[in-house]
């Protein structure tokens, strides 16, 4: 049988599992070169990263790309999920705990 996690609080989910499913990515076509981005500063920074990628060889094009997601969540966290998607709630707290 099938066993099934929160991926949120971690408990076992029991009968009513609830899935997230998230798929992010660019807006824009990536591929696409405007006019602004032909001139010489833009050409100059390109540069600039490229020579970072090969200093630092972390710099992944996958993340460029679209990006799905898949949560199972419990009852109770598909209820908080559905209230705040983005954590925004959470992360207004972090601000308010840093100052
Ligand atoms: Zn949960």
């Amino acid at each position: 049988m099938l066993h099934f996690t929160c991926d949120l609080c971690g408990r076992s989910i029991e009968h009513e599992r609830y899935i997230a499913r998230v798929e992010v990515g660019p807006a824009f076509d990536p591929d696409e070169v405007s006019p602004e981005d032909l001139d010489v500063d833009h050409l100059e920074s390109v540069a600039d990263s490229l020579d970072q990628l090969e200093s630092t060889g972390d710099f992944e094009v996958e993340n460029c790309g679209p990006q799905k997601f898949r949560f199972d969540l419990c009852p109770h966290c598909w209820q908080r999920y559905t209230k705040d998607p983005l954590g925004r709630e959470s992360l207004r707290r972090l601000k308010f705990s840093q100052n």
